[in-house]
């Protein structure tokens, strides 16, 4: 007889693993393939942040440091966001520097989130915010965007505010978005302004893509309403430092004090010396990163056209390193069979548009990665192009 072993938090393990990572880890043991699922800079980190992370180590900054962020660190986050979104906070007490975006956005929701208070999503999502907002007590509510162009609108909000059958407490929105690479222009965003305060609820900005733009500039929502805004940002796309885990939370006072006991508690503080890395990322000019967004540009644009000329549905976006398309009225199966079969038998991996979504309309889409190296790329769009040649031949 086995002594008795207690059993696990059902409210952690009733929450379903998230569905890109499971659909990343069920191709991974394909041979010979060629990956645009990944959300992963295919950029070396810039050499001055390399340097600053070795004299960091060398200087022993490996030890506690300050939890909330290096107050040097929370200063040069400050002078980084009012200079290129003009976000106007005045104090290093509103910044939390965190483990990533991952970890901001998870203290968030414990921080705002009462046991079964509702968060709206626009849809589709970055998936791991929905188990996020589950493990932190709250029930996500997704709002389907497929007939608005992928975009939240006013109208959207104040219906599914209307409809919602618990308390909306926030509204996390991501721009530009993973998956869409849709994003927001000036008066969207005051209109959407406006709709938040009426509805009086928080919201959450994820612009962790906000430096990744193609002939527009970025708009914070913090700039138009900081009372009300909780914006999070951080280096893992912008400055290719995806492992280094740097993510900044900016809200009013009273709020970053109360995530920051969450993030005390999560872990601490990030690396000290990363600190130091972090510091010389943003006092890089933008024209050093400048080469690397113009190179996702191109990208986006090949892969944009070789996707048309096959007759996939795409909006051509704006941000971010995605392309949501919709498989060609001639593919009839949905985005899951489509995926499995093209890594299976075309040696291309991308990710079915469903592990973003709630909604059916998602059935038929795929999300595709250009954030990789470019000769990939073109090589994962011929295989692509000669896999869906080869099917329609049959
Ligand atoms: N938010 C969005 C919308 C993302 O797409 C990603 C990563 O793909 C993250 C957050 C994770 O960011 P971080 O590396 O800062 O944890």
């Amino acid at each position: 007889m086995t002594n008795h072993i207690p059993a696990l938090n059902p409210e952690v393990t009733a929450v379903p693993a998230d569905k890109l990572l499971g659909f990343q880890q069920s191709i991974m043991g394909v041979d010979d393939l060629l990956f645009l699922t990944f959300g992963e800079p295919g950029f070396d980190t810039p050499e001055a942040v390399k340097a600053a992370t070795v004299a960091g180590v060398e200087a022993n900054h490996s030890h506690y440091g300050n939890s909330q962020g290096d107050p040097e660190l929370r200063q040069a986050v400050l002078d980084y966001m009012k200079d290129r979104y003009n976000l106007q906070y005045d104090s290093i007490e509103q910044v939390v520097v965190t483990a990533g975006v991952t970890e901001a956005i998870f203290a968030i929701f414990k921080t705002l989130l009462s046991r079964g208070d509702g968060i709206l999503i626009p849809d589709p999502a970055f998936g791991s915010y929905f188990s996020s907002i589950e493990m932190a007590g709250g029930q996500a509510i997704a709002v389907d965007t497929s007939k608005t162009g992928f975009k939240l609108t006013p109208e959207l909000l104040e219906e599914s505010i209307k409809e919602a059958t618990v308390p909306v407490k926030a509204v996390l929105f991501n721009y530009p978005s993973n998956p869409t690479g849709v994003t927001y222009t000036k008066e969207e965003l005051e209109a959407l302004a406006k709709a938040f305060e009426k509805a009086g609820v928080w919201v959450i900005s994820d612009e962790i893509y906000s430096e990744l733009t193609y002939g527009r500039d970025h708009v914070s929502i913090g700039a138009l309403i900081p009372d009300r805004a909780i914006v999070v940002n951080g280096l893992s796309k912008s400055h290719a430092m995806t492992g280094y885990r740097v993510g900044f939370v900016m809200a009013p006072k009273d709020v970053a004090a109360e995530i920051q006991k969450v993030h005390a508690t999560l872990v601490y503080s990030i690396p000290t010396f990363v600190y130091d890395a972090a510091l010389a990322a943003l006092k890089m000019p933008k024209a050093d990163i400048q080469p690397m967004i113009d190179t996702y540009q191109k990208r986006r644009d090949m892969a944009v056209k070789v996707l048309r000329d096959l007759d996939f549905d795409v909006l051509s976006p704006d941000g971010a390193f995605y392309i949501f398309a919709k498989l060609p009225d001639d593919i009839e199966e949905d985005g899951w069979t489509f995926a499995e079969k093209l890594a299976k038998e075309g040696k291309v991996g991308v990710i079915p548009g469903e592990a973003f979504s709630m909604f059916d309309g998602a059935k038929r889409y795929v999300r595709i990665s250009y954030a990789g190296d470019t000769d990939q790329l073109q090589e994962g769009l011929s295989r692509l192009q000669a896999y869906i040649e080869k099917v329609r031949e049959n």
